[in-house]
């Protein structure tokens, strides 16, 4: 563990620096200035500081900066904060050491030094800032994890396309975007045509690898980095399309439409095509203030219904309702 010394008498460091090696230290960095002490640490420089130190012994009394000023500088910046700092101090400066306790300051070592009491105060310090450090790992641990949970927590664990969850919070606040800002949100909504039948006839798992490769194929033919497709229910998908209106929207859908012909899924069952096919819902907005998204899931849903009602493997806009 590396430990820096700061003190700007001579004679000062080499009798601290010779302790401490012979107390079995041997990463000893000196330092004769506070601002000497900056440049190590890598404050108010451009260059990389030369390595993390993990305990400083900071001479009280110094010209220019002294070690209380030093003290309050390191311990305002985030990455330097933790690093244990002990004051050396003569015994006539009882009322600076206070205000550098109250600064910051870990403990003080009172000169002329003795060897076996500073020994036990850079050990104490070492040993806080290892537990400090170990902390630190731990949350930060904590936070990856975190974050990994989160992020699954939106993604639909079959398909690994976002979830309902992520489309019910993504659609609300898109909605709100395009409410403000007037403009155009389009949503397709996707069914597959006699899934029902398809599980029947090749089994849940082979139903599972469809829903995969149709994920895939729908999230493919999006276009833009704003537009997403979640599943929204068991064979049912739903993208969202941002700053689209419903020309762009019947394109996209149209396009996933394509996308899906030209991958051929054989379904022996399905009483449209010998291929899976799926029913479409179309719908774009400049969502009014009084408007919800569910007025929209809704309105699309009944889209949907119509595609199926006239014959599925189709689309139909929300217009085209009656
Ligand atoms: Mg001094």
């Amino acid at each position: 563990m590396a430990i820096l010394v700061v003190d700007d008498f001579y004679d000062a460091r080499i009798l601290l620096e010779r302790i401490l090696k012979n107390g079995g230290f041997s990463d000893i960095v000196m330092a004769a200035s506070a601002k000497e002490a900056f440049t190590l640490l890598g404050l108010g420089t451009t260059t990389k500081p030369r390595e993390n130190f993990d305990l400083i012994l900071m001479d009280l009394v110094m010209p220019e900066i002294d070690g209380i000023a030093a003290l309050t500088h390191i311990k305002e910046n985030d990455a330097l904060r933790d690093i244990p700092i002990i004051m050396v101090t003569a015994q006539d400066e009882v009322e600076s050491l206070k205000t550098a306790l109250d600064s910051g300051a870990l403990d003080y070592i009172a000169k002329p030094v003795n060897r076996i009491e500073l020994l036990a105060r850079v050990r104490s310090g070492l040993k806080l800032k290892q537990e400090i450090d170990r902390r630190k790992d731990n949350e930060k641990k904590l936070l990856a994890m975190n974050e990994t949970l989160q992020r699954l927590s939106f993604v639909d664990g079959l398909t690994g396309i976002p979830n309902r969850r992520y489309f019910d919070q993504l659609l609300d606040q898109e909605f709100r975007r395009a409410s403000r800002d007037k403009r155009w949100l389009s949503m397709i909504m996707i069914d597959i045509d006699y899934f029902k039948n398809y599980n029947d006839t090749y089994g849940h798992q082979q139903g599972d690898t469809c829903l995969k490769r149709l994920a895939q194929i729908f999230r493919n033919a999006l276009m833009r980095p704003a537009d997403f497709v979640a599943r929204y229910g068991g064979e049912e998908f739903a993208a969202v399309l941002p700053d689209t209106d419903i020309q762009g929207a019947i394109i996209l859908a149209e396009n996933i439409q394509t996308k899906l012909t030209e991958a051929r899924i054989s379904h022996g069952s399905s009483k449209v095509s010998d291929m899976v096919t799926v029913s479409l819902g179309v719908g774009s907005w400049v969502p009014d203030k009084s408007a919800k998204p569910s007025n929209l899931i809704l309105d699309v849903d009944k889209a949907l219904y119509r595609a199926k009602w006239d014959g599925r493997n189709r689309m139909r806009r929300t217009d085209e309702t009656q």
